[in-house]
C-alpha cells in the first residue's frame, strides 16, 4: 500500500537540469511540488573523491553504458544534480543553424533566437558565467591555440558556470568532474535546485520511478526507494525529467509505445573522440582548468563537427589508450606528457531507446557514412593542431563516448511525427509533460545544458498556467 493519502500538484521525475530548473519554477509559483530522484544526494565534502568510486556512484550503468555494437559509450548522471554535477559546466546558447533545423524538423514556431533569448536570459541569470581568465590557460590550453593559429582555424574561449575556481590556490577542475569539492560550479544543487527547496519543493533521493500513468483528473506514479520499497504517489500533473534515456525508457515501460509510435526514436548522442598527442616535456592536462578553448571556425561548423581542448582522469585515459599489458603500462608511463583534443560529432542519423523483454534499456546508435565523415573531418584536423605544435605521437580515439544524450521523445506539432506537443505535453495527454533533454527535435551540436534550462524553464511558465486555469 502507498501514500495515496498525500498529493501534490505536480510531481517532477529527476532532479537534474531540468527538473530543477521546472522545479524552481513551480514551486515559485506557489505549487506544492516532489521531486523524485534516482540517485543519491552529496555535498561538496561527501562527492567520492576516488574515480571509480565516483563512477560507480554517480552515473548509471556503474559508470557507462553501451550501445549494442559496443562502440559507443554513454555517460548518464544518477545523482541529485543531475547532469550538471559531473558536467564541465560549459553553457552556450544555440546559433541560427541549430534553431532553424529545430523550426523546420519540429514545426514549432518559438525555435528562434528571437523568441528563445527571454528563456536564455533568464537561465543564465540563475547561474554566474565566467571565462577562463588567460593567465591560468594550461599547456594544453597552448598547444590547441598554437595549433589552431598555425593551420589558420579559428578558436573562442569557453564559458563556464563557476564562481571562483581559486586557480591561484592550484585547484585543477578536472576533479569536479566528480562533483565540484569546493561549490564554485555552478550545479543545480548550489543554485536552482536549492532555490526550488527554499521554496517548499521536496525532494526524495535514491527513489526509483518504476511506473506512471495518466488517471482521471491527475496522475499516479509508483516508485521504489532504499529505505520504503514501493510507494504510489497521486498528483495533478507529471513533470519527466529523467533525461532522454530515462524519460524514454520510463514511459516505455509503462506502456505508453502503443499510442506514441514515435516514443524512443530520433534519439542522438554528440558522439565524441579523445585524441592524445605525446611531447618531449610534461603537458600537465590534468592541471588547472582542463578545459579553456574551443573550435569556432565555420567550416568546422558547416561541416558537423567541433573541437575542444579537453582531458580526463587517469582511469578514463586507461580505458582510452588502445593496446594492454607492458605496451599500455609504457603509455600510461607517459600520463604527464599527453594533449589531449576531443573531436565532437553532430550526429544527424539517430539512434533509438528500447526496453528488452525484461525491462532493461537497450540502446542503438550507429555513424552512418554522412556522420563518419564528420568524425574523420574532425581527425584531421587535430593531427594538423597537434603536427603543427611539436607531438612526437599521436594516439587516436576510436571509441566514441556519449555526454549529450537528446531526443527519444522529440517535439512537434504533428503527433505523428513527433512525441510532445509545443506545449511540452505528451500527444494525446493532458497532465503528462516532458521538459528534458529527451524533447530536443535532433543534434544541434553544441552544448545542451544551457538550452535544456531554457526551455525547462518556458516549460514551467506553461504547467503553472495550466495547472491554475
Ligand atoms: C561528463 C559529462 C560532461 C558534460 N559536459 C557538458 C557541458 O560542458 N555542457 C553542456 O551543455 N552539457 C554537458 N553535458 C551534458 C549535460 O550535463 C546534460 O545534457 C544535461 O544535464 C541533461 O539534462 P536533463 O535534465 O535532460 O537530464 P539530467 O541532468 O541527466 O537529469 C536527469 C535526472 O533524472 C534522474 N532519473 C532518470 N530516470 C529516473 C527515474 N526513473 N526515477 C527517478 N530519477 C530518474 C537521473 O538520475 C538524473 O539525475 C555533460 C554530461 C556529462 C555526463
Amino acid at each position: 500500500m502507498g501514500n495515496e493519502a498525500k498529493t501534490y500538484d505536480a510531481i517532477i521525475v529527476g532532479a537534474g537540469t531540468s527538473g530543477s530548473c521546472v522545479a524552481s519554477a513551480l514551486s515559485a509559483a506557489g505549487l506544492r511540488c516532489l521531486i523524485l530522484e534516482a540517485g543519491k544526494r552529496f555535498a561538496r565534502d561527501t562527492y567520492p573523491r576516488a574515480e571509480l568510486d565516483a563512477n560507480s556512484q554517480l552515473y548509471w550503468g556503474g559508470g557507462i553504458e553501451l550501445n549494442t555494437d559496443a562502440d559507443i559509450g554513454f555517460l548518464r548522471a544518477r545523482v541529485v544534480g543531475g547532469g550538471s554535477i559531473v558536467n564541465q559546466a560549459l553553457m552556450d546558447r544555440f546559433d541560427d543553424v541549430a534553431l532553424d533545423s529545430w523550426r523546420q524538423r519540429s514545426g514549432v514556431p518559438f525555435f528562434t533566437g528571437e523568441a528563445m533569448a527571454p528563456w536564455y536570459d533568464k537561465a543564465e541569470s540563475e547561474l554566474c558565467l565566467q571565462y577562463i581568465p588567460t593567465e591560468y590557460r594550461n599547456r594544453n590550453a597552448q598547444i590547441f591555440a598554437e595549433g589552431f593559429a598555425a593551420n589558420g582555424y579559428v578558436c573562442a574561449p569557453l564559458r563556464r558556470a563557476q564562481r571562483d575556481c581559486r586557480f591561484q590556490d592550484g585547484n585543477d577542475c578536472i576533479v569536479c568532474l566528480s562533483g565540484c569539492p569546493i561549490d564554485s560550479k555552478q550545479s543545480m544543487p548550489v543554485t536552482v535546485l536549492r532555490r526550488a527547496l527554499e521554496a517548499g519543493a521536496e525532494l526524495r533521493a535514491e527513489t526509483e520511478v518504476l511506473q506512471v500513468a495518466e488517471v482521471d483528473g491527475g496522475v499516479t506514479v509508483t516508485a521504489r526507494s532504499a529505505g520504503n520499497g514501493e510507494e504510489t504517489y497521486r498528483a495533478g500533473a507529471l513533470v519527466l525529467a529523467g533525461g532522454a534515456i530515462g524519460t524514454s525508457s520510463l514511459l516505455l515501460r509503462s506502456g505508453f509505445a502503443a499510442r506514441l509510435p514515435l516514443l524512443g526514436r530520433n534519439f542522438y548522442s554528440h558522439p565524441q573522440y579523445m585524441h592524445l598527442a605525446v611531447y618531449d616535456d610534461p603537458v600537465d592536462a590534468h592541471k588547472g582548468p582542463m578545459q579553456s578553448l574551443k573550435s569556432a571556425d565555420p567550416n568546422f561548423r558547416r561541416y558537423g563537427f567541433k573541437l575542444e581542448n579537453v582531458y580526463a582522469p587517469p582511469v578514463a585515459i586507461a580505458m582510452l589508450l588502445p593496446g594492454f599489458g607492458h605496451a599500455h603500462l609504457e603509455r600510461m608511463r607517459r600520463l604527464r606528457q599527453f594533449a589531449c583534443i576531443e573531436v565532437s560529432v553532430r550526429d544527424q542519423n539517430p539512434g533509438q531507446v528500447r526496453v528488452d523483454g525484461r525491462g532493461q534499456t537497450v540502446l542503438e546508435k550507429q555513424l552512418d557514412g554522412e556522420d563518419r565523415a564528420r568524425r574523420d573531418r574532425g581527425f584531421a584536423a587535430v593531427r594538423n593542431i597537434f603536427l603543427a605544435t611539436g607531438a612526437r605521437e599521436i594516439v587516436e580515439g576510436s571509441f566514441g563516448i556519449s555526454l549529450h544524450l537528446m531526443g527519444g521523445c522529440n517535439m512537434g506539432t504533428d503527433p505523428g511525427t513527433s512525441v510532445v506537443s509545443p506545449e511540452f505535453k505528451l500527444h494525446g495527454c493532458k497532465r503528462i509533460y516532458a521538459t528534458d533533454g529527451s524533447i530536443f527535435p535532433d543534434a544541434p551540436g553544441i552544448n545542451p545544458a544551457l538550452t535544456i534550462m531554457a526551455l525547462s524553464w518556458r516549460a514551467g511558465e506553461q504547467i503553472v498556467k495550466d495547472l491554475r486555469a
